[in-house]
């Protein structure tokens, strides 16, 4: 069988970097440059070659007062600077590159946001630290390359280059905003719905399929496991797959022009629970990932791209087992859903026979040890799991 999975692009959306207390305070006084100072509704709300969008919130008197810089999303905090002088009026302040004081954050889908100019000494997090939507980054200020108190809120897109979250007439869609709002007006303050986590496609034994991992799931930034939990990894796509036998399966993810890797989870909750096993080959290296599968359990199958790799791929589910015989009774015949094998061997090993090898985890020690290990259901699930010798 031969599937082709529709590829549809989803990405993380942002709430404005505020607190709810502080949001009514800002106002925005620059967009991004799209060229020639035009700004992404063809207004001139912008300067040459501004990066990111501005936001006041009451200049000095304001910042004095504190003004919230929260995160827009969920993620993970990949740089920090603080400790650069904080009233900057000149446009020309040392320290932070420019952003004086800042922070970034990497979110699931791979893309990164920049909080810059911030208060000195106001910065609460550290890199590393997972944060949730609106939790508190720091306070508006005007450090580094800055003429007055404000907020420069940046996106950096996968390649690097810095995207506008803004969608208009003279920018480029998607919005990145959940509610946009209008122009010269400030964006909703409101955090996007944890996504839907919904495999793409069922597969079972002898299926060989062809798909892409250009934005399903990512919906959160921590370090979870769940089909669409992938954090530093970015756009991933889920995949069912059951088999009516107990027995030894092979998934093959070859054809990859980027480094992507496999995981197998026990099930399509999405709680970062699960993780049976992962093939983490570097680079653009084919995945092979083998284990024991247990008849009419539900996988789920994660084609995952490391740190925002983003390929085609073939995905083959090879089986290895053969329909059980009871020796005692005329064989049934095979279920609707099974494999017709050809003439049953006379004599089989129970399925269970047949393993050979240790019990556990195969791989996905790659992340940080989940806490679902340690839970009753983590180890039922590990212990429901046979796997073969590496
Ligand atoms: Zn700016």
């Amino acid at each position: 069988m031969i599937a082709l999975v529709a590829a549809t692009a989803l990405g993380q959306d942002y709430s404005f970097p505020s607190s709810a207390a502080d949001y009514g305070f800002y106002y925005p006084t620059a967009y991004k440059d799209w060229g020639g100072a035009t700004d992404w509704n063809c207004g001139s709300l912008t300067y040459d070659g501004h990066h990111g969008s501005d936001f006041g919130a009451g200049s000095f008197a304001g910042m004095d007062e504190g003004r919230d810089v929260s995160a827009a999303a969920e993620g993970t905090v990949i740089a920090t600077n603080d400790g650069e002088f904080d009233r900057c009026s000149s446009g020309d302040c040392a320290g932070g590159g420019g952003y004086g004081n800042y922070v970034y954050l990497e979110h699931a889908d791979g893309k990164v946001t920049i909080y810059a100019h911030l208060k000195q000494w106001s910065v609460r997090v550290s890199v590393g630290d997972v944060v949730s939507c609106g939790q508190l980054l720091g306070e508006m200020g005007s450090s580094g390359y800055s003429t007055g108190p404000h907020l420069h809120f940046q996106v950096n897109g996968l390649s690097g280059y810095a995207g506008d979250p803004f969608d208009g007439p003279c920018g480029a869609p998607p919005t990145w905003w959940v509610e946009q709002g209008p122009y010269e007006g400030l964006p909703g303050n409101t955090c996007a719905p944890a996504g839907p986590c919904v495999p793409v496609a069922t597969l079972t034994c002898g299926d060989v399929l062809a798909a892409r991992n250009d934005g399903d799931g990512a919906t959160s930034a921590a370090w979870h496991y769940g089909c669409s939990e992938f954090v530093y990894s970015g756009p991933e796509r889920a995949f069912t797959f059951a088999t009516n036998l107990d027995e030894p399966v092979s998934v093959s993810l070859t054809g990859l022009g980027a480094d992507l890797d496999l995981y197998l989870l026990d099930s399509v909750e999405c709680d970062g629970t699960g993780c049976l096993a992962s093939s983490v080959s570097p680079d653009g290296s084919d995945e092979v990932l083998a284990f024991e599968a247990t008849a009419g359990t539900t996988y789920v199958l994660v084609a995952d791209g490391w740190e925002g790799a983003v390929s085609d791929f073939t995905l083959a589910v090879a089986c290895n087992g053969t329909l059980p015989v009871d020796t005692g009774t005329p064989p049934d015949p095979p279920d609707p859903g099974g494999r017709d094998t050809g003439p049953a061997p006379e004599a089989v090993d129970p399925p269970s026979a047949r393993v050979d090898g240790a019990k556990g985890l195969a791989g996905c020690a790659v992340l940080p040890v989940p806490a679902w290990a340690f839970s009753p259901l983590g180890f039922v699930a590990v212990l429901a799991i046979r796997r073969k010798k590496p």
